[in-house]
């Protein structure tokens, strides 16, 4: 029998919270007749720095049923920040910590016990694989799959279509402590512990209710982190386009030089006004790139805290 503690956070999340807490609820105390998992386990929610209820609904959740335990965060930190807030508390609750979002559109029901199994017969981190996202919208489903494909070819070692519903020990967690970075891709991080794993199907379905709160911008900035987190790749590309140009202006040069010499006229302006705007174009984009790792690296070095947390209810 396992201590088992669920983190899901949530960010304006008043339409589905409720009904989330009552199927963990549910779920939980099958669990505990089953004797799979211990009486004192908890579910966590934390609130993300909501503008709406979400707080006020944790709390009266709460004071109804002392499982269920919430984590305020000062200010919205985003999704990855705010599991690693649920984490790094719960691990001292636990003896194991399972994430899953607040809309419970994984396949909380099956996979919650088998994940327990796994990490029973010693596995230190258990992931959730999406098997099919026919509950995503087409646009997500195939944004997602170019995100994991780019991230292949930049050499970011992540598991394929597994976005943090996992679970991970005590220990493991430990471990995830000790990495202080700010640009928080626990994807990609937490391969890097190295601990024994397994895997699990998830069928994800829709939101029971509300709406997604990954923003485009959201997606965008989590994708650019899962990258520039873990490879730096795209400065390699950028000095290999350098040279490629280089090679071209040869080409070129030699041209230039054969119309010199057989005294032939060559007309300027279309090739001149597509050099300039092409090579500004790339320039830019290679100096963006190269700006992005600055960037990265100023927010790293401040080293500010990742979260804020206002209370504890547990
Ligand atoms: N979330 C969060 N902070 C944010 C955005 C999202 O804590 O700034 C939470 C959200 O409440 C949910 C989870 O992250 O529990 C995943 O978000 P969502 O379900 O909206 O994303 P999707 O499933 O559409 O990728
Ligand atoms: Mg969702």
């Amino acid at each position: 029998m396992i201590k088992l503690a669920t983190v899901s956070p949530c960010y304006n999340e008043e339409e589905v919270l409720e009904q989330s807490a009552d199927h963990l609820t549910a779920l939980f105390e099958e669990l505990i007749r089953q004797e799979k998992i211990s009486d004192d386990s908890v579910i966590v929610f934390v609130n993300d720095g909501s503008r709406d209820r979400t707080w006020e609904i944790i709390t009266r959740l709460h004071s109804r049923n002392p499982r269920i335990r919430g984590i305020n965060l000062a200010n919205n930190v985003g999704h990855q920040n705010a599991i690693m807030a649920g984490m790094m508390t719960a691990k001292d609750w636990a003896d194991a910590v399972i994430t899953l979002d607040a809309d419970l559109q994984d396949d909380y029901r099956t996979c919650i016990p088998q994940m327990v199994d796994d990490f029973l017969s010693g596995n230190d981190i258990v992931y959730g694989v999406k098997v099919s996202r026919k509950a995503d919208p087409l646009l997500k489903r195939m944004s997602a799959q170019a995100f994991y494909r780019l991230q292949e070819k930049m050499g970011v070692n992540s598991i394929f279509n597994h976005a943090d519903f996992r679970l991970m020990s005590r220990r493991a967690l430990e471990m995830l402590a000790g990495y202080k970075e700010r640009n928080l891709y626990l994807r990609g991080l937490i391969p890097l512990l190295g601990l024994k794993s397994a895997t699990v199907d998830d069928h994800i379905s829709e939101r029971e209710a509300g709406r997604s709160k990954y923003t485009l911008h959201k997606m965008l900035g989590l994708a650019l982190d899962g990258i520039t987190s873990f490879s730096v790749k795209p400065i390699y590309y950028v000095i290999y386009l350098g040279f490629f140009f280089l090679l071209i202006s040869l080409g070129i040069g030699l041209y230039v030089i054969h119309a010199f010499i057989s005294h032939t006229e060559v007309a300027g302006w279309a090739s001149l006004i597509l050099s300039i705007w092409l090579v500004g174009a790339m320039l830019m984009i290679s100096i963006g790139t190269v700006g992005l790792y600055i960037a990265k690296i100023y927010e790293e070095v401040k080293h500010r805290p990742l979260y804020n947390i206002s209370q504890i209810l547990d």
